[in-house]
């Protein structure tokens, strides 16, 4: 019996993480195995018994990418228990309302901890397990595009093809501290009100572009990983506000989670809703923007 390909999303007990791991079970039949992961016991197992209903069977364990043992444990699990990994859906994230009460720097500390660190911190207990033509999809958005980024200068570092996660993880560390002393326009970032979002997204992306450089250069064979923009999407986060249902939203990471072994392209792109590839340095995106 050949050995089963092992799939994970996380944040997956609702929204478009949940379509995801629904979409995957359809696509790829009983020989894989998807996790389902969620940061709450009860919800993710609650999600893993409707989806039995209809004859699906993705399998629960808990994974809170805020808490750092959290990721090590499901870690230390699937190398003991297969080995490897094959397919990684960065999904899990958070947005704050526009009328949260919590103080802006409260809500960019915590959101960029969570989007940005959090993957960032899931990426690194899990890439050692990817396996030769493993596929990651981070999870960005519309806002995670550079041109979402004012200045310049901000614009060339981000952008800049020899930017390392250390010199990243600071630009996002610079962004929550100059929230907190309302110094981050200076810095090139927009004063909009989804800021803390924006910004932590706009992190996930210049992250997959660096993820995609390491691994082109990694021993094991075409590991590709790529950022997209799922939509605008009628989830919990946008309040039921989107366009999208969340099988419409879960198309583009379904497609980036299933692409084919030594596929040309995506490769470390920003890749929209319908598929299409766009520059994440210089294209205008389409309109409208979701
Ligand atoms: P939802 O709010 O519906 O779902 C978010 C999921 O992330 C939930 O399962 C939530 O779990 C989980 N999550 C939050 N924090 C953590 C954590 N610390 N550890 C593990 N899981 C966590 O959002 P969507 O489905 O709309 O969003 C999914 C992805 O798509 C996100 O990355 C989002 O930024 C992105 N996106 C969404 C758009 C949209 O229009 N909806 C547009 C562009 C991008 P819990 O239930 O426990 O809170």
């Amino acid at each position: 019996m050949s050995t089963p390909r092992i799939f994970v999303v996380t944040g997956a007990n609702k929204g478009i993480g949940l379509a995801t791991v629904k979409a995957l079970c359809e696509a790829v039949g009983s020989e894989s195995i998807v996790y389902l992961t969620a940061r709450s016991v009860e919800r993710g197992t609650k999600a893993v018994q409707d989806l039995a209903k209809s004859g699906l069977k993705p399998r629960f364990h808990p994974v809170d990418v805020d808490d750092a043992s959290s990721i090590e444990t499901f870690a230390t699990f699937l190398k003991k228990e297969h080995g490897g990994l094959d397919v990684l859906v960065n999904n899990a994230a958070i947005a704050y309302r526009d009328d949260a009460p919590e103080p802006i720097e409260v809500q960019a500390e915590h959101t960029v901890r969570v989007n940005y660190f959090g993957l960032r911190a899931v990426c690194n207990a899990l890439f050692p397990l990817l396996r030769p033509h493993a596929r990651v999809v981070n999870v960005s958005s519309a806002v995670g595009h550079l041109s979402w980024v004012n200045g310049e200068e901000l614009r060339r570092q981000l952008a800049d093809p020899a930017l390392t996660v250390e010199q990243l993880d600071n630009i996002m560390r610079d962004f929550v501290k100059a929230v907190a002393e309302n110094k981050h326009v200076q810095l090139g970032w927009r004063d909009v009100k989804y800021r803390p979002y924006m910004a932590s997204k706009v992190g996930v992306s210049a992250l997959t572009r660096i993820q995609q450089r390491m691994l082109d250069q990694d021993p094991r064979e075409d590991i590709v990983v790529n950022h997209c923009h799922p939509g605008y999407v009628k989830t919990d986060m946008t309040a039921n506000t989107g366009v999208f249902t969340a099988e419409r939203g879960a198309v583009c990471p379904t497609y980036l989670a299933l692409l084919p072994p030594n596929v040309a392209s995506p490769r470390g792109e920003y890749v929209w809703h319908d598929k299409m590839v766009l520059d994440w340095v210089n294209a205008d995106l389409p309109h409208p923007g979701y």
